[in-house]
Protein backbone atom coordinates (compact mmCIF):
# COMPACT_ATOMS: atom_id res chain seq x y z
CA UNK A 1 0.00 0.00 0.00
CA UNK A 2 1.18 3.54 -0.27
CA UNK A 3 0.97 5.11 3.26
CA UNK A 4 1.24 8.75 4.05
CA UNK A 5 2.57 9.75 7.39
CA UNK A 6 1.45 13.38 8.32
CA UNK A 7 3.06 15.00 11.33
CA UNK A 8 5.21 18.24 12.28
CA UNK A 9 7.67 16.31 14.13
CA UNK A 10 10.36 14.30 12.40
CA UNK A 11 11.07 12.10 15.49
CA UNK A 12 7.10 11.39 14.88
CA UNK A 13 6.92 10.98 11.51
CA UNK A 14 10.17 8.15 11.57
CA UNK A 15 8.38 6.15 14.17
CA UNK A 16 5.52 5.71 11.92
CA UNK A 17 7.59 5.46 8.74
CA UNK A 18 9.60 2.73 10.37
CA UNK A 19 6.52 0.50 11.30
CA UNK A 20 4.57 1.15 7.52
CA UNK A 21 7.82 0.27 5.83
CA UNK A 22 8.41 -2.45 8.11
CA UNK A 23 5.13 -4.16 6.88
CA UNK A 24 6.24 -3.67 3.43
CA UNK A 25 4.53 -0.37 2.69
CA UNK A 26 5.69 2.49 0.09
CA UNK A 27 5.86 5.64 2.59
CA UNK A 28 5.46 9.49 1.95
CA UNK A 29 5.51 11.90 4.50
CA UNK A 30 4.62 15.11 4.91
CA UNK A 31 5.00 18.14 7.42
CA UNK A 32 1.53 19.78 7.80
CA UNK A 33 -2.14 19.33 6.83
CA UNK A 34 -2.02 21.56 3.40
CA UNK A 35 0.21 19.18 1.91
CA UNK A 36 -1.47 16.43 2.78
CA UNK A 37 -4.19 17.38 0.99
CA UNK A 38 -2.32 18.34 -1.92
CA UNK A 39 -0.66 15.08 -1.81
CA UNK A 40 -4.31 13.29 -1.77
CA UNK A 41 -5.41 15.61 -4.73
CA UNK A 42 -2.16 14.50 -6.91
CA UNK A 43 -1.71 10.83 -5.60
CA UNK A 44 -3.08 7.41 -5.00
CA UNK A 45 -2.77 7.20 -1.23
CA UNK A 46 -3.71 4.16 0.45
CA UNK A 47 -3.43 4.59 3.90
CA UNK A 48 -3.24 7.83 6.32
CA UNK A 49 -1.03 8.22 9.62
CA UNK A 50 -2.26 11.55 10.67
CA UNK A 51 -0.98 14.08 13.49
CA UNK A 52 -3.86 16.17 15.04
CA UNK A 53 -1.83 19.23 16.43
CA UNK A 54 0.31 20.70 13.61
CA UNK A 55 0.59 24.49 12.45
CA UNK A 56 -2.02 25.45 9.99
CA UNK A 57 -4.60 22.93 9.01
CA UNK A 58 -4.67 20.64 11.62
CA UNK A 59 -5.41 16.58 11.39
CA UNK A 60 -9.03 16.82 11.61
CA UNK A 61 -9.53 19.78 9.16
CA UNK A 62 -7.21 18.51 7.11
CA UNK A 63 -8.88 15.04 6.98
CA UNK A 64 -12.22 16.66 6.80
CA UNK A 65 -11.02 18.43 3.46
CA UNK A 66 -9.08 14.99 1.90
CA UNK A 67 -12.30 13.22 2.32
CA UNK A 68 -14.24 15.87 0.38
CA UNK A 69 -12.23 15.63 -2.08
CA UNK A 70 -11.75 12.06 -2.39
CA UNK A 71 -14.56 9.66 -4.03
CA UNK A 72 -13.40 6.13 -2.09
CA UNK A 73 -12.81 5.62 1.23
CA UNK A 74 -9.31 4.78 2.53
CA UNK A 75 -8.39 4.16 6.15
CA UNK A 76 -7.37 7.43 8.09
CA UNK A 77 -6.04 6.81 11.21
CA UNK A 78 -5.12 9.56 13.74
CA UNK A 79 -2.16 9.86 16.00
CA UNK A 80 -2.08 11.89 18.27
CA UNK A 81 -1.05 13.67 21.71
CA UNK A 82 -4.16 14.39 23.00
CA UNK A 83 -5.87 11.68 25.23
CA UNK A 84 -9.11 13.92 25.66
CA UNK A 85 -12.09 11.39 24.97
CA UNK A 86 -13.95 14.61 23.15
CA UNK A 87 -10.85 14.66 20.34
CA UNK A 88 -12.06 10.51 19.86
CA UNK A 89 -15.49 12.03 18.66
CA UNK A 90 -14.09 14.82 16.88
CA UNK A 91 -11.49 12.67 15.15
CA UNK A 92 -14.25 10.12 13.85
CA UNK A 93 -16.61 13.17 12.66
CA UNK A 94 -14.23 14.65 10.61
CA UNK A 95 -13.87 11.49 8.62
CA UNK A 96 -10.95 9.76 10.22
CA UNK A 97 -11.69 5.53 11.67
CA UNK A 98 -9.07 4.96 14.07
CA UNK A 99 -7.71 7.08 17.01
CA UNK A 100 -4.24 6.16 18.43
CA UNK A 101 -2.71 7.98 21.52
CA UNK A 102 1.34 8.95 21.23
CA UNK A 103 3.80 8.23 21.98
CA UNK A 104 3.15 5.30 19.35
CA UNK A 105 3.65 1.39 20.57
CA UNK A 106 4.61 -0.10 17.11
CA UNK A 107 3.05 -3.40 17.72
CA UNK A 108 -0.24 -1.78 18.26
CA UNK A 109 -0.14 0.37 15.21
CA UNK A 110 1.43 -2.41 13.16
CA UNK A 111 -2.60 -4.45 13.83
CA UNK A 112 -4.38 -1.62 12.87
CA UNK A 113 -2.54 -0.40 10.11
CA UNK A 114 -3.24 -4.71 9.13
CA UNK A 115 -6.76 -4.73 10.47
CA UNK A 116 -7.42 -1.83 8.12
CA UNK A 117 -5.72 -3.21 4.95
CA UNK A 118 -8.28 -6.19 5.20
CA UNK A 119 -10.86 -3.94 5.12
CA UNK A 120 -9.74 -1.84 2.44
CA UNK A 121 -8.69 -5.05 0.32
CA UNK A 122 -12.82 -5.77 -0.24
CA UNK A 123 -13.01 -2.70 -2.37
CA UNK A 124 -10.85 -4.05 -4.79
CA UNK A 125 -12.08 -7.57 -4.74
CA UNK A 126 -15.71 -6.12 -5.04
CA UNK A 127 -14.47 -4.33 -8.23
CA UNK A 128 -13.00 -7.20 -9.51
CA UNK A 129 -16.54 -8.78 -8.73
CA UNK A 130 -18.39 -6.03 -10.39
CA UNK A 131 -15.98 -6.43 -13.66
CA UNK A 132 -16.65 -10.53 -13.53
CA UNK A 133 -20.44 -10.38 -13.38
CA UNK A 134 -20.42 -8.18 -16.40
CA UNK A 135 -18.16 -10.49 -18.60
CA UNK A 136 -20.19 -13.90 -17.24
CA UNK A 137 -23.37 -12.17 -17.62
CA UNK A 138 -22.97 -10.33 -21.31
CA UNK A 139 -21.12 -13.26 -23.60
CA UNK A 140 -21.28 -13.17 -27.01
CA UNK A 141 -22.71 -16.72 -28.16
CA UNK A 142 -20.18 -17.43 -31.58
CA UNK A 143 -16.93 -16.48 -29.49
CA UNK A 144 -18.01 -16.56 -25.37
CA UNK A 145 -15.66 -12.96 -25.87
CA UNK A 146 -17.77 -10.32 -23.61
CA UNK A 147 -20.44 -8.23 -26.11
CA UNK A 148 -20.67 -4.80 -26.76
CA UNK A 149 -23.51 -4.26 -23.79
CA UNK A 150 -20.85 -5.93 -21.13
CA UNK A 151 -18.04 -3.96 -22.45
CA UNK A 152 -19.78 -1.24 -22.39
CA UNK A 153 -20.30 -1.54 -18.70
CA UNK A 154 -16.98 -2.80 -17.75
CA UNK A 155 -15.70 0.42 -19.98
CA UNK A 156 -17.24 2.57 -17.51
CA UNK A 157 -16.24 0.47 -13.95
CA UNK A 158 -12.42 0.33 -15.31
CA UNK A 159 -12.50 4.00 -16.50
CA UNK A 160 -14.01 4.77 -13.01
CA UNK A 161 -11.59 2.49 -11.15
CA UNK A 162 -8.35 4.10 -12.89
CA UNK A 163 -8.93 7.44 -12.10
CA UNK A 164 -9.71 6.67 -8.50
CA UNK A 165 -6.90 5.00 -8.20
CA UNK A 166 -4.69 6.93 -10.51
CA UNK A 167 -3.52 4.25 -13.21
CA UNK A 168 -3.49 4.28 -16.56
CA UNK A 169 -5.75 2.61 -18.79
CA UNK A 170 -5.57 1.52 -22.51
CA UNK A 171 -7.57 0.73 -24.89
CA UNK A 172 -6.90 -1.25 -28.27
CA UNK A 173 -9.63 -1.19 -31.25
CA UNK A 174 -9.57 -3.98 -33.52
CA UNK A 175 -10.94 -5.03 -37.37
CA UNK A 176 -10.63 -7.83 -39.33
CA UNK A 177 -9.20 -7.12 -42.56
CA UNK A 178 -11.16 -8.02 -45.66
CA UNK A 179 -13.41 -9.84 -43.72
CA UNK A 180 -16.36 -9.31 -46.57
CA UNK A 181 -14.43 -11.20 -49.44
CA UNK A 182 -13.87 -13.79 -46.85
CA UNK A 183 -17.35 -14.33 -46.27
CA UNK A 184 -18.49 -13.84 -49.75
CA UNK A 185 -16.09 -16.74 -51.25
CA UNK A 186 -15.87 -19.13 -48.00
CA UNK A 187 -19.43 -18.61 -46.94
CA UNK A 188 -20.73 -17.62 -43.58
CA UNK A 189 -20.21 -20.30 -41.54
CA UNK A 190 -16.54 -20.40 -42.46
CA UNK A 191 -16.62 -16.69 -41.68
CA UNK A 192 -18.45 -17.64 -38.53
CA UNK A 193 -15.23 -20.01 -37.48
CA UNK A 194 -12.57 -17.50 -38.64
CA UNK A 195 -13.91 -15.24 -35.94
CA UNK A 196 -13.87 -17.93 -33.32
CA UNK A 197 -10.09 -18.14 -34.14
CA UNK A 198 -9.68 -14.54 -33.81
CA UNK A 199 -10.92 -14.43 -31.27
CA UNK A 200 -8.44 -17.01 -29.59
CA UNK A 201 -5.97 -15.11 -31.26
CA UNK A 202 -6.89 -12.03 -28.97
CA UNK A 203 -7.48 -14.07 -25.95
CA UNK A 204 -3.86 -15.74 -26.16
CA UNK A 205 -2.33 -12.25 -26.66
CA UNK A 206 -3.37 -11.01 -23.18
CA UNK A 207 -0.63 -11.74 -20.26
CA UNK A 208 -2.38 -10.19 -17.89
CA UNK A 209 -5.69 -11.44 -16.38
CA UNK A 210 -7.63 -8.26 -16.01
CA UNK A 211 -6.85 -7.73 -19.42
CA UNK A 212 -10.31 -7.69 -21.04
CA UNK A 213 -11.17 -8.85 -24.67
CA UNK A 214 -14.85 -8.42 -26.08
CA UNK A 215 -16.26 -8.62 -29.69
CA UNK A 216 -17.77 -5.07 -30.10
CA UNK A 217 -19.74 -5.70 -33.00
CA UNK A 218 -19.73 -8.29 -36.32
CA UNK A 219 -15.93 -8.33 -37.11
CA UNK A 220 -15.12 -5.88 -34.43
CA UNK A 221 -13.24 -6.17 -31.46
CA UNK A 222 -12.55 -3.99 -28.28
CA UNK A 223 -9.72 -4.83 -25.83
CA UNK A 224 -9.43 -3.09 -22.58
CA UNK A 225 -6.22 -3.32 -20.83
CA UNK A 226 -6.33 -1.87 -17.14
CA UNK A 227 -3.22 0.00 -15.67
CA UNK A 228 -1.35 -0.32 -19.01
CA UNK A 229 0.32 2.42 -20.60
CA UNK A 230 -0.11 2.73 -24.19
CA UNK A 231 3.36 1.63 -24.39
CA UNK A 232 2.74 -1.55 -23.45
CA UNK A 233 -0.22 -1.36 -25.44
CA UNK A 234 2.06 -1.35 -28.43
CA UNK A 235 3.75 -4.66 -27.27
CA UNK A 236 0.37 -6.32 -26.96
CA UNK A 237 -0.38 -4.67 -30.23
CA UNK A 238 2.77 -6.42 -32.15
CA UNK A 239 2.04 -9.49 -30.24
CA UNK A 240 -1.73 -9.67 -31.92
CA UNK A 241 -0.38 -9.09 -35.35
CA UNK A 242 2.56 -11.56 -34.35
CA UNK A 243 -0.21 -14.15 -33.53
CA UNK A 244 -2.27 -13.70 -36.73
CA UNK A 245 1.26 -14.41 -38.49
CA UNK A 246 1.94 -17.47 -37.02
CA UNK A 247 -1.89 -18.86 -36.86
CA UNK A 248 -1.72 -18.37 -40.60
CA UNK A 249 -5.52 -18.75 -41.32
CA UNK A 250 -6.13 -18.77 -44.90
CA UNK A 251 -7.38 -16.27 -46.50
CA UNK A 252 -6.83 -16.14 -50.53
CA UNK A 253 -8.89 -13.04 -51.01
CA UNK A 254 -7.19 -10.38 -48.60
CA UNK A 255 -4.84 -8.07 -50.69
CA UNK A 256 -3.22 -7.52 -47.59
CA UNK A 257 -1.70 -10.99 -46.97
CA UNK A 258 -2.20 -14.69 -47.91
CA UNK A 259 -3.90 -14.67 -44.40
CA UNK A 260 -6.41 -13.57 -42.18
CA UNK A 261 -4.88 -10.11 -40.37
CA UNK A 262 -5.96 -7.58 -38.28
CA UNK A 263 -6.25 -3.43 -37.96
CA UNK A 264 -6.32 -1.69 -34.46
CA UNK A 265 -6.01 1.65 -32.70
CA UNK A 266 -4.46 2.16 -29.48
CA UNK A 267 -5.65 4.70 -27.15
CA UNK A 268 -4.60 5.64 -23.60
CA UNK A 269 -6.53 7.50 -20.47
CA UNK A 270 -5.12 11.21 -20.36
CA UNK A 271 -6.44 14.06 -18.91
CA UNK A 272 -10.25 14.07 -18.44
CA UNK A 273 -10.83 12.02 -21.00
CA UNK A 274 -14.45 10.07 -21.32
CA UNK A 275 -14.61 6.30 -22.33
CA UNK A 276 -16.33 7.64 -25.41
CA UNK A 277 -13.31 9.75 -26.66
CA UNK A 278 -11.04 6.66 -25.68
CA UNK A 279 -13.44 4.72 -28.13
CA UNK A 280 -13.14 7.35 -30.43
CA UNK A 281 -9.41 8.33 -30.43
CA UNK A 282 -8.64 4.64 -30.76
CA UNK A 283 -11.44 4.38 -34.04
CA UNK A 284 -9.76 7.37 -35.67
CA UNK A 285 -6.34 5.58 -35.28
CA UNK A 286 -7.69 1.96 -36.35
CA UNK A 287 -9.14 3.74 -39.59
CA UNK A 288 -5.91 6.07 -40.74
CA UNK A 289 -4.42 2.09 -40.37
CA UNK A 290 -7.00 1.03 -42.80
CA UNK A 291 -6.43 3.79 -45.46
CA UNK A 292 -2.24 3.31 -44.84
CA UNK A 293 -1.14 -0.23 -43.89
CA UNK A 294 -3.21 -2.68 -42.61
CA UNK A 295 -2.07 -5.56 -40.78
CA UNK A 296 -0.81 -3.01 -37.78
CA UNK A 297 -1.51 -1.81 -34.35
CA UNK A 298 -0.64 2.04 -33.73
CA UNK A 299 -0.97 4.69 -31.95
P1 LIG B 1 -11.80 -3.80 -44.10
O1 LIG B 1 -10.52 -4.50 -44.41
O2 LIG B 1 -11.80 -2.41 -44.58
O3 LIG B 1 -12.18 -3.91 -42.67
O4 LIG B 1 -12.91 -4.54 -44.98
P2 LIG B 1 -13.94 -5.63 -44.49
O5 LIG B 1 -14.35 -6.41 -45.69
O6 LIG B 1 -13.42 -6.42 -43.37
O7 LIG B 1 -15.09 -4.74 -43.90
P3 LIG B 1 -16.64 -4.67 -44.10
O8 LIG B 1 -17.11 -3.82 -43.00
O9 LIG B 1 -16.96 -4.24 -45.49
O10 LIG B 1 -17.17 -6.13 -43.94
C1 LIG B 1 -17.34 -6.74 -42.73
C2 LIG B 1 -18.00 -8.05 -42.98
O11 LIG B 1 -18.11 -8.80 -41.77
C3 LIG B 1 -19.39 -7.90 -43.49
C4 LIG B 1 -20.24 -8.82 -42.62
O12 LIG B 1 -21.07 -9.62 -43.38
C5 LIG B 1 -19.22 -9.65 -41.90
N1 LIG B 1 -19.68 -10.08 -40.60
C6 LIG B 1 -20.04 -9.30 -39.55
N2 LIG B 1 -20.43 -10.09 -38.52
C7 LIG B 1 -20.31 -11.38 -38.92
C8 LIG B 1 -20.57 -12.63 -38.29
O13 LIG B 1 -20.97 -12.73 -37.13
N3 LIG B 1 -20.31 -13.74 -39.00
C9 LIG B 1 -19.85 -13.68 -40.27
N4 LIG B 1 -19.62 -14.81 -40.90
N5 LIG B 1 -19.62 -12.51 -40.88
C10 LIG B 1 -19.84 -11.37 -40.23
MG1 LIG C 1 2.06 17.57 15.84
MG1 LIG D 1 -15.62 -3.52 -39.78
MG1 LIG E 1 -13.05 -5.35 -41.53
Amino acid sequence: MKVLVVDDQRSMRMISSTVAKSLGHEVFEVTCGQEAVDFCRDDKVDLILMDVEMPGLNGFEATKKIREQTKTWFPIIFVSAKTDPKFFAEGIQSGGDIYLFKPIIPEVLESMIKAMQRIASIQDELHSTKIKMELLAHQDKLTSLVNRRGFDNAMALEFEHAQIEKTSLSLIMIDVDHFKPFNDHYGHQAGDDCLVAVSKVLRESMCRPNDIVARYGGEEFAIILPNTSIESAVLVGQRIIEGFKNLAYKHEYSSTAAYITVSGGIAGLKGNTTPEELIQSADKVLYKVKESSRNNISL
